[in-house]
């Protein structure tokens, strides 16, 4: 077993690092998050923080070598997230939303599909995907292939002629209105969810699409969330992602790519760590500062092995995945994901709470950045579609459940 990083990934991390230290200060951050959602990656982009994002090799990171990228294996992505998450996560959020679409196009997509969107990826710093598949009506309900009939998705799309038309409506979808949106959708609208599920790529530019509403969260982020509307959204049947009806393997599929999020659990639970590390040598109580007393010494290092064992968890993960990848197959792994996922759930809120209590009244000031990160660790908590599924889905495949193997097939 050798646990050292490679030469190129101690030094991705050291640009990111770099990066995060110039370009992503508390007055950036400030100044970006204090704008309402729709005018916060305009303004990213006037400051020309998007092009610096491709300057450095960040946007085009997972793009495969042959159309220009950085051609990054799963455990590098996730050591890149973690440090994103660790320096400069405003960014965080749509790096991994993009790396995650980036995935699935280079092991789904066609090749006019791939010339497309990595080409345009590399030449447009602006240019951000989002991925669409909840519904007012279908929360966690496609993250468990909910295969009762008419359940899952109501959204659905039939092919007239060239083109689909797509009709339903979406909720808390990011990237709402920049560039182009993977939506999961029903292709028949009888079958179970796991065979009846297809992913169109809809640029939001497209006549009959129009956000509802848009919502503002408790997490902080750069891209736009909000709830669209698809009526009669018609577009070309070369925007199908795979085969029709045959999404719920890209679904699941992307599964490896879901190894980012507690990537970037990882990043953001150290920071807090450090924060909450310099507080306590810093505060004095009881004649010395706090951070001499037992109790505030054991819930660190309590923070510190929690942080460490899902770092181990992640990148052993990743790791098997990258093996298994250069076999050339397209590699699922829907239980050492959705173990990680478990676990990072409880290392965020596990962190988050030893911070609000080492820092006492001061981890509730909004003028200190400590009060957004703790904030922010409980607004994930939707994540996977929130811990219990994370937990169903491990429980589910520890038991041998395993619905692609039929369509894997
Ligand atoms: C900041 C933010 C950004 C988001 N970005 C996106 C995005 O870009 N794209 C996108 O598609 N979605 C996005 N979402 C939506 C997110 O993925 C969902 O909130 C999540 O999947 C949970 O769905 P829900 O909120 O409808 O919860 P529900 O499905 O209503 O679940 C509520 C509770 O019931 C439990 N539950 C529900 N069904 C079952 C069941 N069958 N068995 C056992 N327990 C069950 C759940 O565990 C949960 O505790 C975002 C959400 C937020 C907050």
């Amino acid at each position: 077993m050798d646990f050292r990083l490679s030469e190129e990934q101690s030094d991705l991390v050291g640009v990111i690092k770099d990066f995060g230290k110039r370009e992503v200060t508390e007055k950036f951050v400030r100044e970006i998050m204090g704008r309402p959602a729709l005018d916060r990656v305009p303004y990213a982009r006037e400051q020309g923080f998007m092009r610096k994002l491709l300057d450095i090799g960040l946007k085009t990171l997972v793009v495969p070598e042959e159309y220009g990228g950085g051609g990054a294996d799963l455990l590098t992505q996730c050591v890149a997230t973690e440090a994103i998450a660790q320096y400069a996560s405003v960014a965080a959020a749509f790096l991994q939303s993009s790396w995650k679409l980036c995935g699935d196009l280079a092991a789904f997509g066609t090749e006019q599909q791939k010339e497309w969107i990595f080409s345009t990826l590399a030449s447009d710093p602006g240019f951000l995907m989002g991925s669409a598949c909840t519904e007012p009506g279908h929360g966690v309900d496609p993250r468990l292939a909910n295969d009762a009939p008419g359940s899952g998705l109501a959204t659905f799309a039939f092919r007239d002629g060239d083109e689909y038309v797509i009709n339903g409506e979406k909720c808390f979808i990011g990237s709402v209105t920049t560039n182009l949106l993977f939506v999961w959708l029903r292709t028949d609208k009888r079958g179970p969810l796991s065979r009846s599920m297809s992913c169109i790529m809809v640029p939001t530019t497209t006549e009959g699409y129009s956000v509802q509403r848009f919502n503002e969260f408790m997490t902080e982020g750069l891209r736009p969330n909000g709830d669209p509307l698809f009526d009669d959204v018609r577009v070309p049947v070369a925007n199908l992602l795979g085969e029709e009806n045959k999404g719920f393997l890209i679904w699941e599929g992307r599964s490896v790519y879901n190894l980012l999020w507690p990537a970037s659990v990882v990043g953001e639970a150290q920071k807090i760590y450090e924060l909450t590390k310099a507080e306590a040598k810093r505060r004095v109580q009881g004649g010395k500062p706090i951070y001499e007393h037992s109790n505030v010494g054991m819930k660190l290092a309590e923070m510190h092995s929690m942080i460490e064992d899902l770092r181990l968890k992640v990148y052993r993960t990743a790791w098997e995945v990258d093996e298994a990848a250069k076999t050339g197959k397209v590699v699922f792994d829907t239980l050492g994901v959705n173990l990680c996922a478990m676990a990072a759930h409880d290392v965020q809120t596990g962190t988050a709470a030893r911070a609000a209590e080492i820092w006492g009244g001061r981890g509730a000031l909004k003028d200190l950045p400590i009060e957004g990160y703790i904030r922010s660790a409980w607004g994930h908590l939707h994540e996977f579609g929130t811990p219990d599924i994370c937990r169903i889905q491990s429980w589910l495949r520890l038991d041998g459940y395993e619905p692609l193997d039929s369509l894997a097939g």
